[in-house]
């Protein structure tokens, strides 16, 4: 009985456990680095009392692993929490452009908020219930994937794997402005699009070059005004190359295109549009590569329910829970595209992700960790 008595959690406690899986960097393309990750995982999810699983990396990214409530048989429609163990920081950060250090109520690290602050949490509470003797009316099952970063491409079957057997997927990604959580991604493609020309001196035979940068300019544009905020779609030509030199006729241009769609259907409708882009100089050609990366995540009447629930329970633990859309995806994106209940934007309160001044709000983290904690206990 003395313990129901005892705070679930300790904010310095949660902070120095945090600190430590930040202090193992983890950038998605060192394999080696993640597997460190994953062994610290997964021997802090033992130690909790729970079952792990692991699945052995692919295409040379690192492994994935699944933590097991001690309840639940196995074929049982349950709880997924979803989290990753990649960062976007180098080796290296650590020491150099983000050290880890706590200034007042903000703590510093690389990935520290993207997303180890959440991750941590989300097995704080399950260890929390394996600890107290209790069980939940749903299995909870949170799995850990190596390549989030990166596009979930070794992860994603993974993921939809466990998301069919859940009822519920909670996200541990970041919270957003002011500790909102995430009820609708925008869906993620992307394109390669490669030029050819003819190459040409510039000075003795201009005329027989046909040049990929120019029609590559006039593409440039037309792809760009696809763009159209008032239904949500963006499409950003983020990197082009081409030529070899000056006086050359640019014999090859190419360009990288990211696309963010807010449904199926505007989705489908300009991916069609861009597929079929034609040069303008018939002695040109155009390929284009590329596709849907994570569908759009659509906030559905389950989701909004869901929401709604969790409002309450935040409520009950003393603090107002507001949701908004983002156009970043998230493997969120994967489990509401199938259908399965999803809120997303979990974990820590902070801001800065993906740069040397990714911090996470010290405070934020024993509200948050009970709200985990709180939707545990009540899904049904
Ligand atoms: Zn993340």
């Amino acid at each position: 009985m003395t313990l129901t008595n005892t705070p679930p959690f300790v904010t310095e406690a949660l902070l120095e456990e945090i600190r430590s899986w930040v202090v193992i960097e983890s950038p998605t393309d060192d394999a080696a680095a993640v597997n460190r990750m994953a062994d610290k995982v997964a021997a802090d999810a033992v130690a909790a009392g729970t079952k792990t699983t692991r699945f052995p990396g692919t295409n040379g990214f690192g492994d994935h692993l699944l933590v097991t409530s001690p309840w639940g048989a196995e074929d049982e429609p349950g709880i997924l929490l979803l989290s990753h163990l990649d960062t976007v920081h180098g080796m290296g950060t650590l020491d150099g452009a983000l050290r880890y250090r706590v200034e007042g109520d903000v703590a510093y690290g690389p990935g520290i908020y993207d997303m180890k602050g959440g991750a941590m949490l989300g097995l704080a509470a399950l260890r929390h219930l394996v600890r107290s003797g209790a069980t939940t009316p749903l299995p909870v099952r949170q799995l850990f994937v190596a390549d989030e970063e990166m596009g979930s491409n070794t992860s994603r079957a993974l993921i939809e794997q466990e998301a069919r057997r859940a009822k519920f997927v909670l996200v541990t990604e970041p919270a957003r402005n002011g500790g909102r959580i995430v009820t609708a991604r925008k869906g993620t493609a992307r394109f390669d699009l490669h030029i050819t020309g003819r190459a040409s001196h510039s000075g003795t035979n201009h005329s027989n070059g046909r040049s990929a940068i120019r029609e590559l300019a006039r593409q440039v544009l037309d792809i760009e005004a696809m763009t159209d905020y008032a239904t949500g779609l963006t499409v950003n030509v983020g990197v082009v190359a081409g030529g070899s030199r000056a006086n050359i006729v640019a014999p090859t241009a190419r360009a990288e295109i990211d696309m963010r769609v807010p449904d199926a259907a505007v989705g489908d409708a300009a991916m069609a549009r861009l597929m079929a882009i034609r040069p303008y100089d018939p002695d040109v050609t155009l390929v284009m590569e590329g596709g849907l990366n994570r569908p759009a995540f659509t906030k559905s009447d389950d989701i909004a329910q869901l929401f709604e629930h969790a409002r309450t329970l935040a409520a009950e633990i003393g603090f107002e829970l507001e949701d908004e859309a983002t156009g970043g995806g998230s493997d969120g994106n994967f489990t509401a595209a199938m259908g399965i209940p999803t809120l997303d934007g979990l974990g820590v309160d902070g801001k800065a992700a993906h740069t040397h001044d990714e911090q996470m709000i010290v405070s934020s983290l024993v509200p948050r960790a009970t709200l985990l904690l709180r939707l545990m206990q009540t899904l049904t």
